[in-house]
């Protein structure tokens, strides 16, 4: 058996850094430490800071007055943030950079009277975060059939965005959809669909031609980790979603020489190790690394957490 381990693949810049701020939080001010909604996606991030002492909350009423609470990556909206400085909360806004910049774009256009059309999932965390920034401006749309029914005339100033962790093939079906429809809509200054979520499914897409099946090592409620499955499905090669090597079963394996490895933005590389020294105990696999494209991104920790380090000290 051969293993095409992909990369770039795994932990992106935006889950570093929210899984950083968690563990210096927590070293700040140590446990009990609130979290809005999972830091990220992933079962395994989220079980390893359950155990050194957070708690995740769907909702702030759930966080005690004058607590400190971390946002997740995936962003919150004003809403949210105003009911936690009404609770008197500490807060430390872990959002990626990216979102930030999706809600920046939605708060100006809104400003701007545009009418905005949300390319994304409906009930997304991220999703549910940028409607609140602008929620009289943002119409979501989820699929071609949702552009069917919109009733924009020719007078409304339109404008799309995307949500970061989009398939790029889907986004673009829906894109052209909307242009089709609405062809005076103008697009966002730039590209919404994250490096991350780009650079994991060109790998995707360029190495599965090569592979019998693919493992995509992620939690179900990954949209970037879901969506690399689809990506290997659509071209011909099935594709499984793991938490951890426990979830393989041996029957997937059954006459594959060849596997496909990757791991969405939010899960940790361990596991992909784990699954690594499991086809090699098991099917005697050997590596074989494929490159497609290289990352450098990085991002600070946020304000809100450096000034809190330094009133601690
Ligand atoms: S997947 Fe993209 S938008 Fe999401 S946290 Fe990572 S870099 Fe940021």
């Amino acid at each position: 058996m051969r293993i095409l381990l992909a990369n770039p693949r795994g932990f992106c810049a935006g889950v570093i850094m929210a899984i950083d701020t968690v563990d210096e939080a927590l070293k700040i001010v140590g446990p009990p430490l609130y979290v809005y909604h999972e830091i990220v996606h992933n079962r395994h991030v989220v079980e390893r800071f359950v155990k050194l002492g957070v708690t995740f909350v769907d909702t702030i009423d759930e966080v005690p007055e004058n607590a400190t609470v971390v946002f997740s990556a995936h962003g919150v909206s004003p809403d949210v943030r105003n009911r936690a400085k009404q609770r008197g909360c500490t807060m430390i806004d872990a959002t990626c950079p990216l979102v930030t910049k999706v809600h920046m774009e939605a708060i100006r256009y809104a400003r701007q009277g545009y009418k905005i059309l949300l390319v994304g999932h409906a009930g997304h965390d991220e999703v549910v975060g940028t409607v609140g920034e602008a929620p009289d401006a943002i119409t979501i749309v989820e699929s071609p059939d949702d552009v069917a029914n919109l009733s924009f005339t020719d007078d409304d100033a339109l404008v799309y965005l995307t949500q970061t962790t989009l398939s790029m093939d889907d986004a673009n079906v829906i894109i052209s959809a909307i242009k089709a429809k609405f062809p005076h809509v103008k697009e966002p200054p730039s590209d919404d669909i994250c490096y991350a979520t780009t650079n994991r499914q060109h790998a995707v897409r360029y190495i599965a031609p090569d592979a019998d099946l693919c493992i995509v090592v992620g939690s179900k409620n990954s949209s970037n980790s879901v969506r690399l499955t689809e990506i290997s499905a659509s071209s011909g090669t099935p594709a499984h979603l793991v938490d951890d090597v426990s979830e393989i079963d041996p029957a997937w394996l059954e006459g594959v020489d060849t596997v496909l490895l990757t791991a969405g933005a939010s899960a940790p590389d361990h596991l992909v190790e784990e699954i690594i020294d499991f086809l090699r105990t098991e099917y005697g696999a050997v590596l074989d690394e494929r490159h497609t494209t290289a990352e450098d991104m990085h991002f600070e920790l946020p304000r809100s957490l450096r000034v809190l380090r330094e009133s601690a000290v």
